[in-house]
């Protein structure tokens, strides 16, 4: 891990990764302090309890992290081998009883060319699932999910992180869907023409009208729309036109960490009476308070200070050189934190995971990758919770949302059309 982590911590890559703007997802330079002291063996019980549930994780950003090592091609890493770099691969998976996983297609939000790109990255998960057909397979609904568990293999389904990607056309979104997307994160860090991010100065005081038909064309569809990194503003906006149940796919608790990427409890409140499910984020930017309140400080100021985009996000990057490592990492116990309050004012029903891993460089101590589930159902054991809540919270939620989105988008396209865009007449040509 450790080697891992310098690789991914280079100054350079990750001022790179900033400006490209995943980095307050958030991959951060030289964060790495001293290594602790080994913890013991996740217990056997811990193990037995946590086999028996799946984990259905909502964002993981593997993809993104094969294209920018320059491996869209698949040849470099050995995913069916334990690798030394990376926070995921199939031997990894497995050992933390991973059994469905949203792989995020991830568009920066200034991508000269977005819609083309999350087509690239749409491809790249498909031939990534076919390479390895006995530990994966792809799936596009609940039910999918479920045979695909059955058989022994992980569930894969598409997320795209970052609503740019359709290019204000509700035809994309309706393209997307029909090449797999199950979500879609609404924005990244950046606002968009219909919709406010949570990091980034407010133009629509959460969705536009547009933004509005987006969310509701997504119900249609049966694509569960994804409020991770959106503006609280935006948040409740879909909550109040959603039809189907919502997700966070990859954020947590705002009560804990005051990092403008988790969820404040109103919201919570809102998306328990929605239905939906919150997944709670394993980095340590958003689960550590101290951490994140320096976070939100820096980009507070850093709006205030600086009205161009890119310069503020390359001097985000500086301060992330400097000041990154020595954010602190915490443990998995103040993941579990988080889950005990989004349970307490979400309800057992609507908590989730969503790592981020392999978006993130920084991870509490005892969550380091893909394999290390099983110490969060150790913990929650450990704290009270029910062998059934623990299943639910693990990856039944999702799929239940996932389901739910489904019948939902059965009932919608029985009495609604398409909406579609309004798209100026072509001269005929030849
Ligand atoms: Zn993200």
């Amino acid at each position: 891990m450790h080697q891992q982590r310098q690789q991914w911590a280079s100054p350079r890559r990750a001022a790179w990764l900033v400006t490209m703007g995943i980095a307050l997802a958030g991959l951060m330079p030289a964060v790495v302090s001293a290594q602790a002291a080994p913890l013991p063996p996740v217990s056997e019980r811990a193990r037995a309890v946590h086999a028996a549930g799946m984990v259905f994780d909502g964002h993981n950003d593997l993809p993104w992290r094969l294209r920018t090592e320059g491996d869209s091609a698949l040849q470099k890493f050995d995913l069916s081998k334990r690798l030394s770099s990376g926070q995921t691969d199939i031997p990894r998976l497995r050992e933390g009883g991973v059994k469905a996983q949203f792989w995020s297609v991830y568009i920066p939000s200034d991508h000269p060319e977005p819609a083309i790109t999350v087509m690239e990255q749409i491809d790249l998960v498909k031939r990534l699932v076919a390479r390895y057909p006995s530990a994966l397979e792809m799936a596009s609904s609940a039910d999918d999910v479920e045979r695909i568990v059955k058989e022994g293999k992980i569930a894969s389904l598409i997320g795209i992180e970052g609503g740019v990607a359709i290019e204000n056309r509700l035809s994309l979104l309706r393209t997307f869907y029909a090449l797999g997307a199950r979500y879609m994160t609404l924005t990244h860090n950046t606002t968009l023409d219909w919709a406010d991010a949570a990091v980034d100065a407010p133009k629509h005081d959460g969705l536009s009208g547009f933004g509005e038909r987006v969310v509701l064309e997504m119900n249609r569809l049966g694509m569960l729309v994804d409020i991770s990194h959106v503006s609280p503003g935006t948040m409740a906006d879909v909550l109040r036109v959603s039809r189907a149940p919502v997700i966070a796919s990859h954020s947590s608790s705002y009560a804990n960490c005051p990092s403008p990427r988790n969820v404040p409890d109103d919201m919570l409140v809102a998306l328990k009476k929605n239905g939906g499910v919150v997944m709670a984020n394993f980095y340590s930017g958003f689960i550590v308070p101290e951490a994140g309140k320096r976070m939100r400080q820096k980009v507070e100021q850093l709006k205030t200070e600086i009205p161009d985009r890119e310069e503020r996000s390359k001097a985000l990057a500086r301060w992330l050189e400097l000041e990154g490592g020595k954010l602190a990492r915490g443990t998995y116990r103040d993941v579990v934190d988080h889950i005990d309050h989004l349970v307490k004012v979400a309800g057992v029903d609507h908590v989730g995971l969503g790592s981020d891993f392999d978006g993130i460089s920084m991870s509490p101590v005892g969550l380091e990758d893909v394999s290390c589930y099983p110490r969060l159902t150790e913990e929650m054991l450990r704290r009270g919770y029910r062998e059934s809540d623990i299943h639910k919270i693990m990856g039944l939620n999702a799929l239940r949302a996932l389901r739910e989105a489904g019948k939902v988008a059965e009932k919608l396209q029985a009495s609604t059309p398409p909406d579609v865009d309004d798209v100026k007449p072509e001269p005929r040509g030849y």
